[in-house]
């Protein structure tokens, strides 16, 4: 009998693969009908060869870019030793990941689960179970963005992602983003916490003053409230520093992480203050797959590689030529209103809706992705080659300014 490899058998075509979907798929996403089969560092390849340039890698779970050298050994080298464990023992990977990330951050004790949401649901209980009984109450902000399970959707203050399926937990309250006044207005005795993205991703990377954040931190001193800052999208290097809030000098009690926090591989995590950290006692909150050893290895592996290659300070390099860039193309095209860029995190909004840029990108063979309608949002790899970089830019700039006026 011969013997058949799954990688021996050749990829479905794309359209054979976009009829699969229709048949057994949920169609819950919008999907390119592309089937893409292989990827490395920036460029992922689909099943009829085309080779296409990826600035928007994994929803920007790539930081290192695809199949990274170090996180792949990593993982081979843990699947074929231990795959998976109980948090009733205890694994050495987990708690040198979790001393990793404590030691680059402000020194506190991790929770470990598997995405952003479940790392702000996390957030939020330990919120309200730090304060004591009947403070409940959380602060958000609009334009905000925290994940898809009801907690994490419930602080997520966008109208669009709760239509019809209210009703959403009690409890959070909504000031405009970037308004301290409004906020300060809706804490009150039952107030327990105030969560913001310090840099809005999925809002349209809308970067706050330092002196906003400054002031949250103030009023959360001032009525005994904690800070919580969505790092999901900022976090782990981003932004070039290794947590967004370094940027701003603002420190948050807790810290949620996901998306590039194991170079690709599934996994997140909350980071408390160790003066807080107890109020998620035993029995109160867990994750079954939460901080297993391959995600722990690949965690592990994703700070060292970041660390061995210097791609924090390749990261401000490489913001520097997205600025650069943008704003020349800005300089002669008045459809672009405004570039913002921290690191390797690139908003450039049109007053145009970006939608057709995406498309025609996505023509010639470059990835990036569109928010809030009219914000062309990029979140390169840290290692994204410069001459790649500046062969996207090419393409994009050609590309917006060819768009049709209104
Ligand atoms: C993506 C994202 C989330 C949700 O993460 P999931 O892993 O999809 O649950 C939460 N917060 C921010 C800031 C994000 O960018």
């Amino acid at each position: 009998m011969a013997t058949t490899h799954p990688h021996e058998v050749a990829p479905l075509s794309s359209a054979d693969t976009v009829e699969l979907f229709k048949q057994y798929v949920i169609g819950n996403y919008t999907r390119y009908p592309v089937n893409l089969v292989r990827g490395e560092g920036s460029l992922v390849w689909d099943a009829e060869g085309n080779r296409y340039l990826d600035f928007f890698p994994g929803w920007g779970c790539n930081l290192l870019g695809h199949c990274p050298e170090k996180i792949v050994r990593a993982v081979q080298e843990q699947v074929a030793t231990l795959i998976h464990v109980p948090n009733t023992w205890h694994m050495d990977v987990q708690g040198r990941w979790a001393q990793m990330l404590s030691q680059r951050s402000f020194g506190g004790k991790a929770f470990f689960c598997n995405s952003g949401t479940e790392a702000n649901e996390a957030a939020i209980k330990l919120a309200r179970l730090h304060a004591g009984k009947g403070r409940y109450k959380i602060i958000t902000f609009t334009g905000g963005f925290h994940g898809r399970t009801f907690g994490s959707l419930s602080a997520t203050a966008q109208p669009k992602y709760h239509e019809g399926l209210g009703p959403m937990v009690a409890g959070f309250l909504y000031a405009p983003h970037g308004d301290l006044a409004a906020a300060s207005s809706l804490v009150d005795d039952e107030t327990c916490a105030i969560m913001i993205e310090p840099i809005q991703g999925e809002g349209g990377v809308k970067i706050p003053s330092k002196e906003f954040l400054e002031g949250l931190r103030k009023l959360c001193d001032e009525r005994g409230l904690l800070l919580i800052f969505d790092e999901v999208q900022t976090g782990c290097g981003r932004t070039g520093q290794w947590f967004g809030y370094q940027h701003f000098g603002v420190e948050p009690d807790l810290i949620t992480l996901a998306k590039s926090l194991c170079g690709g591989i599934a996994g997140g995590a909350l980071l408390a203050k160790n003066e807080i950290a107890p109020a998620l006692r035993p029995g109160m909150h867990a994750a079954t797959f939460g901080g297993n050893p391959i995600a722990a290895r690949a965690g592990i592996a994703a700070i060292e590689m970041i660390e061995e290659e210097g791609l924090l300070a390749q990261a401000v390099q490489l913001g520097h030529l997205f600025e650069r860039r943008m704003q020349d193309l800005q300089a002669k095209c008045d459809l672009v209103r405004e570039v913002r860029v921290a690191g390797v995190m690139v908003g450039v909004e049109l007053s145009v809706e970006g939608a057709q840029v995406v498309k025609s990108c996505l023509e010639r063979k470059l990835l990036v992705n569109c928010t809030q309608g009219n914000v062309i949002r990029l979140l390169p790899a840290m290692n994204l080659p410069e001459e790649q970089a500046e062969e996207g830019c090419d393409i994009l700039c050609d590309v917006i300014q060819s768009l049709p006026r209104a």
